[in-house]
């Protein structure tokens, strides 16, 4: 069963969010029908995002994690919260390249090397937060780690991996997200550094059964190690016709009307879910006229 850990280590220097993700992962392939190197960015996008959204203040917090590069993946999205309920796409599900020559997936080939990583805080606030870092690998892991060194000034370490079958499936998927709290000891940055460089690869040990708790055991062996809570995330897409209906009044009277006078069905799909909206000439009509009527009244 999926499992998101958050931990401390040595008094509360290090700080630990680790996640198991197989199962929401393969529910997200399932969902967007993903080729085994865009089910692998996917994955690690989902559960970055997963870590760095679980530790959101409030419920309604939303964090997007965004990846675009010029590669054929087309960039990923990944959106999450304090609920650990995790959504997201990619811009070319059946992205697929070969395999590179330690027998890895190539997710850094299928992200490209210009563009950015942007992580968007959306905390209720007028305006979300913003904020973007160039790609740096394009492995995701790396870029993530980049982002909070540049744009949060918090050393972290951070390991994504996804582990796909023979049949497309998902056999393990996970990550964990270390960061250095300040007034730490740099010797401790190190010595973790060092750990985190000798570790097998996260996904053969999950595959091998172990839980991620005795991951962790293993890699902060000796710096006193406190689980302080556990958890079940889980892929979930938050959609609605009102939400859908929202977006289509975003358009502006003035694209309502055209929409409206072109007198066609319009159907809209759910990039997180895939579920479709139909909304008929009519439908169309109603929102136009409950839009201008909100006009008037601002
Ligand atoms: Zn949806």
């Amino acid at each position: 069963m999926d499992e998101l850990i958050r931990a401390t280590a040595q008094e509360g220097m290090i700080r630990i969010l680790a996640a198991d993700t197989k199962t929401l992962v393969e529910e997200a392939r399932k969902i967007h029908d993903t080729a085994p190197t865009g089910s692998a960015l996917l994955g690690r996008m989902l559960t970055g995002g997963l870590l760095m959204g679980s530790v959101l203040k409030n419920a309604k917090d939303r964090l997007t994690l965004q990846i675009k590069g010029d590669g054929p993946a087309q960039g990923c999205l990944v959106t999450s919260g304090r609920n650990l309920a995790v959504k997201g796409y990619l811009g070319n599900p059946s992205v697929d390249l070969p395999k590179k020559e330690n027998g890895k997936l190539d997710v850094s080939g299928a992200v490209g090397k210009e563009g950015r990583l942007t992580v968007i805080m959306d905390m209720g606030l007028k305006e979300p937060y913003v904020s973007s870092v160039p790609i740096f690998t394009g492995e995701i892991a790396e870029d993530i780690a980049y982002y909070y060194t540049v744009s949060e000034q918090t050393p972290s370490a951070v390991i994504l991996g996804v582990l796909v079958d023979v049949n497309h499936t998902i056999k393990a998927s996970g990550g964990i997200l270390l960061q250095m709290m300040p007034g730490h000891d740099p010797m401790l940055a190190d010595l973790l550094t060092y750990r985190v460089e000798e570790m097998r690869p996260l996904t053969s040990l999950l595959a091998e059964g172990k839980s991620m708790e005795e991951i962790l055991e293993d890699l902060l062996f000796g710096m006193d190690l406190k689980i302080q809570e556990r958890k079940t995330p889980r892929y979930e897409c938050d959609c609605s016709r009102g939400r859908v209906e929202a977006a289509l009044i975003s358009l502006g009277q003035r694209e309502l009307q055209n929409l409206y006078e072109e007198g066609k069905e319009e159907e809209l799909t759910c990039h997180f879910c895939g579920k479709h909206y139909r909304f008929s000439h009519e439908d169309i009509g109603i929102i136009l006229s409950e839009s201008a009527a909100k006009t008037t009244k601002l």
